[in-house]
């Protein structure tokens, strides 16, 4: 059977007849939220969303609350015929595309401010992130209202505020996690990877190789991974990323999985390496399990 070109709505209100149909016909929805220039990462979303829900819907809205004023914004990729193409392949049902003026429309003045896994790591360094991130996710939600949302283990931090919010502020949907699709190098998918030049791709692998030697190392560790040999190892990784061609690490950390907080091996909690590092202009976020 050939595919169909998958259907856009611009307005929630179109938006909202669509989803109201699936409803009334007893079919699950599952939501994909994405900023679009669409990779083999968000199209396992789309496949990892078919397997809970009936009906997936990807939403396309690259978030200027996201962004501070000298970040990529205006230059961030965008290509909605490509990303439709690449929808149609997975048969995803609908895509969810409001321009900024239906996101934000004139007067609007209200915001989610996250704590808890909100607080440090990415924070540090773009504190008005998790804010645009949070604000923009529940506005979603409430337009779409779905069972599922689906978001990448890629954005790791990110993934488990939204999981907060949803439990804080009793959002009838439920986040899965999905794990993240990495290039052959094992360099992670990323929309932001378009921005490298050749020897800047070349460089780009060492962060996942650098952490993922951290991890095996607290995990080999045990109980014997104090606070203190996290700050040497996690210090030698940060190392390892520099010397292989980064221009500045922002952080390299290990923290509890679930909070973010600092841990050590004796808390027996789940453990997440963490880390961002600059490539000339282009800033590159990694995480791995311990
Ligand atoms: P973005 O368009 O970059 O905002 O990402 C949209 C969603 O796709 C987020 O939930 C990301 O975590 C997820 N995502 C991005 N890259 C990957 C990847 N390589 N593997 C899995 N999920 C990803």
């Amino acid at each position: 059977m050939k595919r169909q070109p998958v259907k856009v709505v611009r307005t929630v209100a179109d938006l909202r007849k669509v989803v109201v149909g699936w409803r009334k016909s007893g079919e699950k929805v599952a939501l994909i939220p994405t900023m679009g220039a669409l990779h083999d990462g968000h199209l396992q979303l789309v496949r990892t969303a078919q397997k809970r829900a009936r009906r997936t819907v990807t939403s396309i809205f690259v978030n200027p609350a996201q962004f501070a004023p000298h970040e990529d914004l205006a230059r961030y990729p965008r290509d909605e015929a490509g990303d439709l193409a690449k929808l149609k392949t997975v048969d995803c049902d609908l895509v969810w595309a409001p321009g900024p003026a239906e996101m934000y429309p004139e007067g609007f003045a209200t915001r989610v401010v996250p704590a808890g896994a909100a607080e440090g790591l990415e924070t540090d360094y773009r504190p008005h992130f998790f804010g645009g991130v949070a604000t923009v996710c529940c506005k979603l939600f409430t337009q779409v209202g779905p069972e599922f949302a689906m978001f990448g283990e890629k954005d790791y931090q990110q993934l488990q505020v939204v999981k907060q919010m949803v439990a804080d502020l009793n959002l009838p949907l439920k986040i899965i996690g999905v794990p993240t699709i990495r290039e052959k190098d094992g360099l992670a998918m990323s929309s932001r990877n378009k921005y490298l030049d050749e020897s800047q791709r070349r460089i780009a692998p060492a962060i996942q190789r650098a952490i993922k030697r951290l991890a095996d190392e607290c995990a080999a560790l045990g109980v014997a991974l104090t606070s203190a040999r996290i700050a040497k190892l996690a210090e030698a990784a940060r190392a390892e990323i520099a010397a292989a061609g980064f221009d500045t690490v922002d952080y390299v950390e290990v923290r509890d999985a679930v909070t973010l907080k600092p841990v050590d091996g004796k808390s027996g909690r789940p453990m997440r390496v963490l880390a961002a590092a600059w490539l000339g202009k282009t800033r590159l976020i990694d995480n791995v399990a311990v």
